[in-house]
């Protein structure tokens, strides 16, 4: 039997295909059959076009529905989809067009599904197996070279019905999509959950908090980043009214500050459920849908995921093995080597521990750590005290080199106050290695477009901060 992805996720699709998949900030819809027949000639353009099954088909521009019709037919056309973000420069693609060799690299999204329309569909989806390929992910990796995580039919389809299930997602429900589709959280973890139930959703081009607002009115399940929610708190007209009709608001791809959560469910009366993922194995522990959602704490792993803390000691690297664990890295046998145990377990590369009750809490990244005068110094932990302050609305805590320490701890903080009161505080809360040298006040901590802080970047602003001294 052939397990494509595309088969698993169009059983979903509603009996009756004039429900709306897609609907537009201008009041149209896309139906689920208008869908349906799209991406059947998309597909039969692909392979027209001799795409082979396997062979790699490409696709950089802005979010649309013709994205969403280019990654189906792909999956319909057996190939291995490879999606980059529109922001990349020339000189970026070059080196992911080079090292995924795609047969196909369309640019112009609208164009190549209007071109389509007058291909023969293609009827049946090609038959996968499970091991097969079906999408490869390049990590936003911050260092060194961008690795393409491998994902196959089977990885994809087991997330994709352990998300539907834990979160319970029905065909009445309509979910809010205002992510972008060129990373996992847009394009698996929102667009499968949809597919499976067959609800429609809202979808919006990307976030702006007026038009969140207008289309929760319409939503009853909202995916975001945790940038999403302090934006939506920084609009006074959002409030219970407006989330009223709402029954899940989701938060993953960067930790939520606790102080997020609070102010969201003070708001709302709506406790936002957080979960945590990566691109190699989509998503890996969530919140319950049901039991307590606990602020700080990324919930338990998924059914059929096994976690445990490497290094024996209680709060270490986070290594995982389950059925939506990738197959490796993209042509970097040694590369991907490196990051499975013997046993099979991926090394995440996220630090974090395990409670008794089996709730999992990250402190952050592994390469985050600050190791200071010979002391480990979790830049997390430091980051909850100052965040904690009065004035503070965000920290972030980093290493930069020091002449006596190795490296030195220091906080960029967005907010008010002065250096030697909050670094007093620090040492009031935290073992004196653990509190910060210095902190530097900004307006502004640098983010990627999954709203992760760029700690890297940090590093290299405030690398001199210690020369000479
Ligand atoms: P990416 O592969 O770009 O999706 O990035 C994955 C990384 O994002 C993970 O390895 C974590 O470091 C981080 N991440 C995702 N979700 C969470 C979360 N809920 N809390 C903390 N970190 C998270």
């Amino acid at each position: 039997m052939s397990e494509n992805l595309y088969d698993r996720l169009a059983a979903g699709f509603p009996a009756d295909r004039t429900k709306p998949c897609f609907l537009l900030s201008d009041g149209s819809a896309v139906s689920y059959g208008e869908l349906e027949e799209q991406v059947g000639r998309v597909a039969g353009r692909l392979v027209a076009e001799g795409v082979q099954p396997g062979d790699r088909v490409a696709l950089q521009a802005e979010k649309s529905v013709a994205g969403v019709i280019v990654y189906l037919a792909a999956l319909k056309a057996g190939a291995v989809y490879l999606p980059l973000n529109a922001a990349y420069t020339p000189a970026e693609v070059d080196y992911f067009l080079k090292d995924a060799e795609p047969a196909v690299f369309i640019t112009d999204d609208v164009a190549y599904v209007r071109e389509a329309a007058n291909h023969r569909r293609l009827a049946r989806a090609v038959p996968r197996t499970a091991a097969d390929l079906a999408a490869i992910i390049y990590t936003s990796g911050t260092t060194g070279r961008s690795k393409g995580a491998m994902l196959s039919h089977g990885a994809l389809a087991a997330n994709a019905v352990a998300l539907h299930q834990a979160w319970g997602i029905t065909p009445d429900d309509v979910l809010l999509h205002a992510l972008p589709i060129f990373h996992v959280h847009g394009l698996f973890v929102a667009l499968h959950c949809a597919f499976l139930s067959g609800c429609p959703m809202v979808w919006l081009a990307k976030f702006s908090d007026g038009e969140v607002l207008a289309g929760l009115s319409r939503a009853t399940v909202m995916m975001g980043v945790p940038t999403f929610y302090t934006r939506l708190l920084a609009n006074p007209a959002f409030g219970a009214e407006a989330a009223a009709g709402v029954r899940l608001f989701i938060s993953g791809s960067a930790p939520l500050l606790p102080s997020t959560f609070a102010e969201f469910e003070a708001r709302t009366g709506q406790r936002i459920l957080e979960r945590y993922g990566m691109s190699e194995a989509v998503i890996i522990t969530t919140n319950p849908l049901h039991g307590e959602r606990i602020a700080g704490s990324v919930g338990f792993p998924l059914p059929g995921v096994e976690l445990r803390i490497g290094g024996g000691e209680e709060t270490g690297v986070i290594e995982i093995r389950g059925p939506s664990v990738f197959g490796g890295y993209w042509r970097m046998p040694e590369k991907t080597a490196e990051e499975f145990t013997a046993d099979g377990f991926f090394v995440t590369g996220d630090v974090g521990r395990q409670d008794a009750d089996g709730r999992v809490w990250i402190s952050g990244r592994a390469k985050d750590l600050i190791i200071s005068g010979g002391y480990n110094v979790y830049p997390k932990e430091v980051e909850l005290v100052l965040d904690e302050t009065s004035g503070v609305v965000e920290s972030a805590v980093i290493g930069v080199p020091h002449p006596d320490f190795g490296e030195a701890v220091v906080a960029v903080v967005i907010g008010r106050g002065e250096e030697a009161a909050l670094i007093a505080e620090a040492r009031r809360q935290l073992a004196a290695y653990k509190a910060p040298k210095r902190v530097v006040f900004v307006d502004e901590l640098p983010r990627n477009a999954m709203g992760k802080v760029q700690k890297n970047l940090l590093r290299d602003r405030y690398a001199g901060l210690f020369a000479g001294s």
